[in-house]
């Protein structure tokens, strides 16, 4: 009975609200992005292709290889003479965003140094390989064992194997457990709260964060992340974002004493434990589907953010999403060219030059040109059903770590001084 009033609760809410942003706009009318591959807004269930989960055994060689732990991505590996060895990487599906994420550990009986070429199936070679030889602490590979064939698509690695496992991965593991020991740390904190607000397609939890002083009347800022799974950058950089929010500077707490942040750092679940490129365990883009909705996953947010919203959609005053790519860039909604003066534009303006007073050094790149206000994706929605500056925060896949975590606990302190000047 209750789940079923809050169903209906939330149809109402959607028939009122949801439907504001999109009564315009039909299905056809919906684009993706340039880069997209074709049929990425089709966001109905597609079919997966299967990751045998196994560890081979090299006898002769004394080497082995497993991708038989959450996260990983190796669909075959052979050996081609004495020292030298293939790792093959397919995506979850196709056509896909070439986000090629691999992950999968070595060890041999005795220390050695092997050559190993990885390969692709439709998509190249993208990122750096990080290593780890205990799975927490990772390193990029030196370079001089490292030779990245943009004309073949594939990368050459020389790696030095031993008995403990040396994990190799397109980037550091951050899984669904190392969020929760992530959101189980900062509980200490009066004012958090952690909830679920369901469960993914595969019955993976999606938790939220709550920052809330109990406040009477307060405005809302909504941060969400991980859509796409090998975005590890973007999820360092929405952390660091929430810890500067919760932090005990006078800043923060004033910010907190007008501000109930919600967070939902972890939108696909299934696709990062499943070491996906792209898509979710349907098969889908998830950030391709704030139109149409029909993942499990984009559903739960959007009704979730309407929730929390209620009556008082004038009441969101920031949206952002994080991502990652081959560079740090603020996808930005255009200014709406029929006003002299877009309050959200200017806000999200005024918040970047901040960032920029802040980090004068730091080469701050924005682009407005992707968003025409009728894109599937999570901010061009925001923008749309709550009129608030909304925009997809985008690291770059090498950024450097420590560099993630000042360039984005600036830009939160930036968020909250511009919000703070604004009238309520
Ligand atoms: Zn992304």
């Amino acid at each position: 009975m209750r789940s079923l009033s809050l169903h209906l609760i939330t149809t109402i809410l959607f028939l009122i609200f949801g439907c504001s942003s999109t009564k315009e706009t039909s299905q056809e009318e919906i684009k993706g992005l340039p880069y997209d591959p074709p049929g990425s807004t089709v966001t109905t269930n597609k079919t997966i292709y299967p990751q045998h989960k196994r560890t081979f055994l090299f006898s002769g060689s004394k080497l082995y290889v497993s991708n038989e732990f959450p996260g990983s991505r190796l669909n075959d590996f052979y050996q081609e003479d004495d020292s030298t060895f293939i790792a093959v990487i397919e995506p979850e599906n196709s056509p896909i965003n070439n986000s090629a994420w691999y992950s999968f550990k070595i060890w041999s009986e005795m220390d050695r140094e092997i050559n190993l070429k990885i390969l692709y199936k439709d998509g190249s070679h993208r990122y750096i390989p990080k290593l780890s030889y205990d799975g927490n602490n990772w390193r990029p590979i030196d370079t001089n064992y490292y030779f990245n064939d943009t004309s073949k698509g594939i990368a050459n690695l020389k790696l030095k194997i031993k008995p403990t496992s040396l994990w190799v991965s397109a980037q550091e593991l951050f899984l669904s457990d190392d969020y929760e020991s992530w959101i189980d740390e900062l509980m200490t904190k009066s004012f958090l709260k952690k909830s679920v607000i369901g469960e993914s397609a595969k019955g993976r939890a999606i938790n939220k964060i709550e920052i809330n002083e109990e406040n009477k009347d307060p405005d809302l800022v909504f941060i969400i992340g991980r859509q796409h799974p090998p975005e590890v950058t973007g999820a360092f950089a929405l952390k660091s974002f929430v810890e500067k929010l919760i932090d005990d500077s006078e800043l923060s707490k004033n910010f907190r004493k007008r501000f109930r942040v919600i967070v939902i750092p972890l939108v696909n679940p299934d696709g990062v434990d499943e070491g996906h490129w792209r898509h979710n365990s349907n098969g889908v883009d998830l950030n391709r589907d704030w139109f149409a909705f029909n993942q499990p996953e984009t559903r739960l947010v959007r009704d979730e953010l309407l929730k929390t919203a209620g009556q008082s959609q004038s009441k969101v005053k920031f949206f952002v999403d994080f991502h990652s790519t081959q560079q740090d860039v603020f996808y930005i909604i255009a200014k709406d060219s029929s006003l002299d003066f877009d309050p959200t534009y200017e806000t999200t303006k005024s918040w970047l030059n901040r960032t920029h007073e802040i980090f004068p050094d730091y080469k701050l790149n924005v682009d407005e040109s992707l968003n025409d206000y009728n894109a599937p994706t999570s901010d061009d929605w925001a923008y749309n059903v709550f009129n608030a500056p909304a925009l997809t925060y985008e690291i770059g896949d090498e950024t450097d770590r420590a560099l993630i975590r000042k360039i984005c606990s600036g830009a939160a302190e930036a968020m909250m001084e511009i919000l703070l000047k604004a009238k309520k």
